[in-house]
């Protein structure tokens, strides 16, 4: 367990201070990494003035006034707590509470089941957002966990910054870890900000991951039961 005593008198600043904590702990500390066991509460705090003076920094290199322009005035502040409480929270926020149920009785439920979970992410590459629905699925087995904890963990992993073939396989991963279920498939559809917003500024950049494990990638009853759910579910969803 990392060491997460900070003394102010060190003078450096706290990001120094918890970046060298993670390197001796050999902890990588990538984009769509979750760090928060090396980062306390209050250290979140001291981390968002830091960043607040950073992104003043940028906005002055940016020429933007941000001492007469009213709208640029709380900007850099507000940058900083959206960073680490919303689009990035998924790296500083322990995982969500998935309490398992278990599912052991005679009538135990075996069937399959998907769950859709709206996403909001963003790559790691722009910082631009990418938007999207994950399928979960999973052949229920000896635990269950409410239905919302699906999309917990997949919101858990997606507000990061991703790559959207990792996120598909952080999602499966924390799936698997919660339920206990080893016939599991992930697919995303999302669209990225970063072929709409720049680039090549294409306006209906949909990409699709897919990952598969156990009966859903060795069975095709299985792997075809699971695409057919989602196609239920994207032509017959109740609005
Ligand atoms: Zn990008």
């Amino acid at each position: 367990m990392a060491e997460l005593h900070y003394r102010e008198e060190d003078g450096r600043p706290l990001s120094q201070v918890i970046r060298n904590r993670l390197k001796q702990n050999n902890k990588r500390f990538w984009a769509g990494d979750n760090i928060s066991e090396y980062v306390s509460d209050v250290e979140k705090e001291k981390l968002i003035d830091e960043a607040t003076k950073a992104f003043e920094q940028v906005l002055d290199t940016l020429l933007i006034d941000r001492e007469t322009d009213p709208n640029s005035k709380g900007t850099a502040r507000r940058l900083a707590k959206m960073y680490y409480n919303e689009i990035m929270a998924g790296r500083y926020d322990p995982a969500p509470d998935a309490t398992a149920f278990p599912n052991d009785s005679q009538d135990r439920y075996e069937g399959m089941l998907v769950v859709r979970s709206e996403l909001r992410s963003m790559c790691s590459h722009h910082h631009q957002p990418v938007t999207g629905v994950a399928y979960i699925g999973i052949i229920a087995a000896e635990k269950l966990i409410g239905l919302s904890k699906y999309t917990r963990i997949a919101q858990w992993c997606a507000r990061r910054g991703t790559l959207q073939e990792e996120l598909c396989n952080d999602i499966a991963r924390e799936i698997e870890k919660a339920t206990g279920a080893k016939d599991l498939g992930v697919y995303v559809q999302a669209v990225h900000g970063c072929c709409e917003n720049r680039g090549i500024m294409a306006h209906s950049s949909l990409t699709q991951t897919t990952v598969l494990k156990g009966a859903f990638k060795d069975d095709a009853g299985t792997k075809k039961e699971f695409f057919d759910n989602i196609k239920m579910q994207q032509e017959f969803a109740p609005r």
